[in-house]
């Protein structure tokens, strides 16, 4: 796909500002949904029969998304991660990735995948410059795994585990812990660590499933992390880089490491250097808030990169301090549960 894009850059922007918001947080991490679309049903994310899914011409094309991601670039974020819904689900997605590892100043591209369709893309991952993956995997167990994504796929999400170790990009992966779904997988999934260089994370489940179920927190991360000490008592915990959502541990002698993360009890909201762009171009400073800033329409509307860089700084001041916070600034808006697909995990 050749793409004309137009020039992202007005000449009056300062060279490499940063966005922080009013508690003092840069943000240098930018995530963005390329789509609501998915070729799984996982049951934390979204209901068996789908989604009403956003028609085409709401999601960002491919030009606005480079506009967005080179302003975003320019104004401070040094990271960017792809993320959807399935991000392998839109077309050209390879194209778009190699145009984005071009954004002059931007230091890391990554992307989140489920794994389906990803196994034949990973050698031009690796050409792109992409050096790490997070890749979702709940289960090892194929039966449990269709009870869980409510799909067939469990060998081709492992081709694509084999795939990106092979082709020496690292991969965390992504395990959402469920009361009466995937429990019994959490201590083979650590065990994976022992001969992988991999970072098994375990997540706690929150309440964006698009409506399908009333979220259980039995397993909220202090849980997690003594059942797995119940079975690995040396299990040892590790420095964590800056502003990581992640407790890091590691078990002497294993070759990866585990982490826990607290995504619903929101304990590392206080380093968060995190924004959300949704497929429609909405502008989440938070999971938990609902988002002010449309960018898409802003951009649709012909406004200049110095008004949306403006419109930028602006909402970001208003980051809420954490998630509770923003999650209470939702109840008051009578907002539904939405699904992690159209925000953007
Ligand atoms: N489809 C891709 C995938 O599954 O990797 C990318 C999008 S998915 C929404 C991004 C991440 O969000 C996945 O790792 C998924 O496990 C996580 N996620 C989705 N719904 C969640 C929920 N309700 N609670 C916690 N994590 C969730
Ligand atoms: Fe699809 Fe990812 Fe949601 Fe699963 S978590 S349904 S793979 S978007």
């Amino acid at each position: 796909m050749q793409v004309e894009y137009p020039p992202a850059i007005s000449l009056f922007l300062p060279e490499q500002t940063m966005i922080t918001d009013s508690y003092g947080r840069t943000m240098n991490y930018l995530r963005l949904a390329v789509t609501d679309r998915c070729n799984l049903r996982c049951a934390y994310c979204m209901p068996e029969e789908g989604l009403d899914w956003i028609p085409r011409k709401e999601l960002m094309t491919y030009e606005e998304m480079w506009r967005i991601c080179s302003l975003f670039v320019k104004m401070g974020v040094e990271k960017i991660r792809i993320t959807g819904g399935e991000p392998f689900v839109r077309k050209n997605l390879l194209s778009f990735l190699k145009d984005i590892s071009g954004v002059s100043g931007l230091r890391e591209l990554t992307l989140t995948t489920n794994g389906l369709l990803t196994a034949p893309a990973v050698p031009e991952l690796k050409k792109i410059g992409i050096r790490t993956v997070n890749l979702s995997l709940d289960t090892l167990d194929k039966d449990r795994f269709i009870r869980i994504t409510h799909r067939n796929g469990l060998d081709k999400v492992l081709a694509t585990l084999d795939g990106l170790l092979q082709h020496d990009i690292a991969v965390k992966i992504n395990t959402v812990v469920m009361e009466g779904r995937n429990i019994a997988d959490i201590i083979p999934l650590v065990q994976l660590t022992k001969t992988l260089p991999v970072s098994v994370r375990f997540i706690e489940e929150m309440p964006f499933n698009g409506g399908s179920h009333q979220v259980c927190l039995n397993w909220d991360h202090k849980h997690i992390r003594e059942h797995i000490q119940g079975y690995f008592p040396g299990m040892l915990r590790t420095v964590d880089l800056p502003n990581a959502t992640a407790c890091n541990y590691n078990i002497p002698g294993h070759k990866g490491d585990v982490g826990i993360i607290a995504a619903y009890t929101r304990s590392f909201c206080g380093t968060c250097n995190r924004i959300r762009i949704t497929p429609t171009g909405v502008l989440r400073t938070c999971l938990y808030d609902a988002g002010k800033l449309n960018l898409k329409d802003a951009m649709r509307n012909g406004n200049t990169d110095a008004e949306l860089q403006n419109m930028i700084t602006d909402i970001i001041l208003g980051k809420p301090k954490d998630g509770w916070e923003a999650q209470n600034m939702l109840v008051k808006q009578h907002r539904e549960r939405e699904s992690m697909a159209t925000i953007g995990g």
